[in-house]
């Protein structure tokens, strides 16, 4: 079994299947892939609730939103006035160039789709990956600062590697299957929350019999 994997199956085992990412639709996960930029997701919680109780999150609804109500709306991600901005212009293209469906993007190459989200102001790769994977069901492996951190201290990654690097270590290292990309990015994030954190707490973590960060302590 090849490390990924090996690594895959004991962070599964240990916290089981995450369940991410949180949401009613597709367009509700690329709404949260934009607002979760610089913040936790508790907060993009709240501005999602105001969303829908405003009865507005849809691409239509937000495309015609007077701008300062939606800041109002999505306050509570914090940044809200580059995050309405950017969220204006992500229901503009879709208007423009979807009829509203996002799927339509989506549906595209999955280069090609990768490469129009992330020519949207405000969309890097973290976003657009998240947005194809979770919304669109894509096989396009998520990248955080907790992967680099994690598969650093694994001693899979030197540290210098870029976000392109990174994704292709995964990518072309594990089948290209949209579950096991999909847990797989989840369990990194639960795992760098509740043990590999900045200051590690390696007692009782389920990496430890593989970790050389741990094992040169
Ligand atoms: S043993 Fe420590 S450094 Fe290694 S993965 Fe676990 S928490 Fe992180």
């Amino acid at each position: 079994m090849s490390d990924l994997m090996q690594i895959y199956h004991k962070l599964f085992t240990h916290y089981g299947p995450r369940d991410w990412w949180p949401a009613e639709s597709p367009f509700e996960v690329a709404v949260g892939a934009i607002l979760t930029q610089n913040t936790n997701w508790s907060n993009v919680e709240k501005a999602i609730v105001n969303l829908k109780a405003a009865a507005v999150l849809s691409s239509p609804a937000i495309c015609a939103l007077e701008r300062g109500r939606l800041e109002e709306l999505i306050r509570p991600s914090g940044f809200f006035r580059q995050k309405a901005e950017r969220l204006q212009l992500f229901t503009n293209h879709l208007r423009d160039h979807y009829a509203h469906d996002l799927q339509g993007l989506l549906q595209r190459s999955l280069n090609t789709a990768r490469a129009e989200l992330l020519a949207l102001k405000g969309v890097g790769p973290e976003t657009a990956d998240s947005i194809l994977l979770y919304a669109g069901e894509r096989p396009s492996f998520v990248v955080d600062a907790y992967t680099g951190r994690l598969f650093g201290r694994l001693g899979l990654l030197s540290g210098s590697e870029n976000y392109m690097q990174i994704r292709a270590l995964f990518m072309t290292g594990l089948p290209t299957e949209v579950p096991l990309y999909n847990e797989y990015h989840a369990l990194i994030v639960a795992h760098c929350k509740e043990f590999c954190r900045k200051k590690p707490r390696c007692t009782g973590c389920p990496l430890t019999a593989i970790c050389p960060y741990n094992l040169h302590q």
